[in-house]
């Protein structure tokens, strides 16, 4: 299918309904002001042949019963060349004056001119000469009768139709403006909207081409366009957040698997070729990098578990949840002489009990972790209205802000090479966040760098709400 360009769409569009607009309202007006003047003219033409029976009626001197034959004479010639042809009759119907017979030339001419203007210009009027008889009244009395000829139903001068054609030609160019001046209009406007679509367009085209740092940048003023630019930002960071994290868990995988494989690897060679004894400790050291590789293995396995399985929810009490999960870690916390406390509400809520346990269990165990000898780990659960809040708190190493918006991820930890040596692969926090979100609820962390940390769960009591 050819696809149009948005802006001669629009461009065409407008001008179409300008165009429509314009005929309507030129068509409009062009058949109500002729009609008007036309009915104006008729109307004229009625009056005045009434006006010219009321003169004539004058110009009967009633004392000696004669006409001023004079004065009819000159109006009946003026009144011939605005196109009435007279016939004054005395009171017994004798014909005292004729335009016919006076100048049967000049009236012929006269007559045929504004029939042949009519027909020519107005064929469907399908107009004639029409007569109208008036009774001549002096004093009361009948004095005589005065016959007006003219061109019914109207007839329009040369200059009348100068007027009307001046009037059309105005609409005419005022359409015409109007109409160029919506393209034009149209055109800016289209060309508004377009450019920010189409440099949309061309962002979206090179995030897909792997492009991820492509930004929308310029301002928009339009909502809908703010709208999908910011769209397209968010998409284009998110794809090169994401983007970043796989190359990093690729990368992460391969260096978490490989220094533990090397190990192994290099202690059995050593034993196979006879340059090492197959000590209890040797094969100690062997077991144990083994282990952190089943460790790893597993805490990836359990994410993927999270990820997709279904939650077997019931009712739970959340503070006894958190003293068992305390109760776990009774031998760390002696070992580092840590003062670990549960306290709170018998808060319950809606929970995957053993899920739950693995989010306490991830929180409590970094809160060790990252906490050295003598501090405290202190587990509160509070009820709010509409949820339950378990917080983990610590008063150890901290985490920085910018870590703060990425301890989520998977694979992410703070300071990687403090870390490695702490064991961990960076997935507890990203199993946290996992559960909790799929019970309906959301984890956040408040920390200072050396100030300690404090993540706090939030749990919907009643379960996830249905979409
Ligand atoms: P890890 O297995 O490395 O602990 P997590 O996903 O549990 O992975 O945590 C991610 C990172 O967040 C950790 O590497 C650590 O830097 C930081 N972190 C988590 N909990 C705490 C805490 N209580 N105090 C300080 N840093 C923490």
């Amino acid at each position: 299918m050819k696809h149009v360009s948005l802006r001669a769409m629009i461009a065409v569009r407008l001008a179409l309904i300008v165009l429509t607009v314009i005929f309507l309202i030129s068509a409009a007006s062009n058949v109500l002001i002729n009609r008007e003047f036309e009915k104006y003219i008729e109307q004229r033409q009625a009056r005045e042949a009434g006006e010219m029976a009321v003169n004539l009626a004058h110009q009967y001197d009633n004392a000696f019963g004669q006409w001023n034959l004079d004065y009819v004479h000159g109006m009946g010639m003026y009144a011939l060349n605005e196109g009435y042809v007279l016939r004054l009759y005395d009171a017994d119907e004798a014909v005292l004056w004729d335009a016919e017979n006076h100048d049967m030339t000049l009236c012929a001419q006269m007559m045929d001119a504004i029939s042949m203007r009519m027909q020519e210009r107005r064929p469907e009027l399908q107009g004639n000469f029409v007569t109208h008889r008036f009774d001549l009244k002096h004093d009361g009395r009948v004095v005589g009768y005065l016959d007006v000829s003219y061109y019914s139903p109207y007839s329009l001068s040369e200059s009348d139709f100068q007027f009307v054609e001046a009037l059309n030609r105005i609409l005419v160019g005022v359409g015409t403006v109007s109409l160029l001046g919506a393209i034009v209009m149209g055109w800016i406007l289209a060309s508004n909207i377009s450019r920010p679509i189409q440099k949309t367009v061309e962002i979206a085209g090179r995030i897909s081409q792997g492009n991820y740092s492509a930004r929308f940048q310029e301002s928009v003023r339009t909502r809908e366009l703010f709208g999908l630019a910011r769209a397209v930002n968010s998409m284009a960071e998110s794809l090169e957040r994401q983007e970043g994290l796989r190359r990093r868990l690729a990368s992460d995988v391969a260096h978490e698997l490989r220094t533990p494989l090397a190990n192994v690897s290099s202690y059995l060679e050593a034993i196979i070729e006879g340059v090492w004894e197959p000590t209890a400790q040797r094969l100690q050291s062997c077991y144990d990098e083994l282990g952190r590789l089943s460790l790893l293995v597993s805490d990836m396995e359990r994410l993927q578990q999270v990820e997709s399985g279904n939650l077997e929810l019931h009712r739970e009490d959340l503070l006894e949840l958190a003293q068992a999960a305390a109760a776990q870690f009774g031998k760390q916390l002696e070992e580092k002489r840590l003062h670990c406390t549960v306290e709170g509400a018998h808060a319950t809520a809606l929970v995957d009990r053993g899920r739950l346990r693995q989010v306490l269990t991830n929180l409590i165990a970094n809160a060790v972790k990252y906490t050295p000898e003598h501090g405290y780990v202190r587990i509160a659960v509070e009820e709010r209205a509409d949820t339950a809040l378990i917080r983990v708190e610590d008063d150890g190493i901290g985490i920085s802000p910018e870590d703060q918006k990425w301890i989520f991820e998977r694979f992410y930890r703070a300071d990687q090479s403090r870390n490695r040596k702490s064991g961990g692969a960076g997935i507890g926090l990203a199993i946290v966040k996992a559960i909790v979100e799929a019970h309906g609820g959301g984890v956040t962390v408040e920390s200072q760098l050396g100030r300690g940390a404090r993540f706090t769960v939030g749990l919907p009591k009643n379960g996830r709400k249905k979409a």
